[in-house]
């Protein structure tokens, strides 16, 4: 049974996220949805509204879970009993920062792997900032997100 860690701040959870989420359930049995702070972004929505709005968009699927990183990512991945890191690939531009991140990790632990899902290309220029900078100017979100996520975006701009 190969279970998964994705971590990632999910402010909020976009259709790019899911691809990847659907995308990985192909080839692994089980993925545990990982929501953390990242340091340099300052969320709009707060972790459990992040934790619903994944939980709500993915119950369609199977074999999934979604929690709180609690502490260091590796640590966090051990105590799930596995050595996979999931992340997504967007534009080369995502390249150099996950490269860094992945080798950094494989540096502390060398058990752990990350392995990497490329989006969908019409998902490929998608990531939460825009959706909250688009969401803020009142144009439609639609496209991008879950229904879940459109309709708290709205109530979070009004
Ligand atoms: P983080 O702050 O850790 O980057 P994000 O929620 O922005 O958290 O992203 C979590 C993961 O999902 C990252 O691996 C990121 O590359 C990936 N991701 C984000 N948006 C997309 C998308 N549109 N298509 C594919 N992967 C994506």
């Amino acid at each position: 049974m190969k279970t998964v860690v994705y971590p990632g701040s999910f402010d909020p959870v976009t259709k790019g996220h899911i691809d990847v989420i659907e995308r990985a359930l192909k080839i692994i049995d089980k993925i545990i949805v990982a929501v953390g702070d990242n340091p340099e972004k300052k969320p709009l929505f707060s972790t459990d509204e992040r934790m619903d709005m994944i939980k709500e968009s993915t119950k369609h699927l199977k074999n999934i879970e979604v929690e709180k990183i609690e502490g260091l990512l590796l640590d966090y991945v051990k105590s799930k009993n596995t050595n996979i890191i999931l992340r997504g690939l967007r534009a080369v531009s995502d390249f150099e920062f996950e490269f860094q991140r992945a080798l950094m990790n494989r540096e502390i632990n060398n058990d752990i792997e990350t392995v990497f899902i490329m989006t969908k290309e019409s998902y490929v220029y998608l990531n939460s900032s825009i959706v909250k900078e688009i969401a803020m100017f009142k144009g439609n979100v639609k496209p991008f997100v879950p229904e879940i996520v459109e309709k708290k975006l709205i109530e979070k701009f009004s």
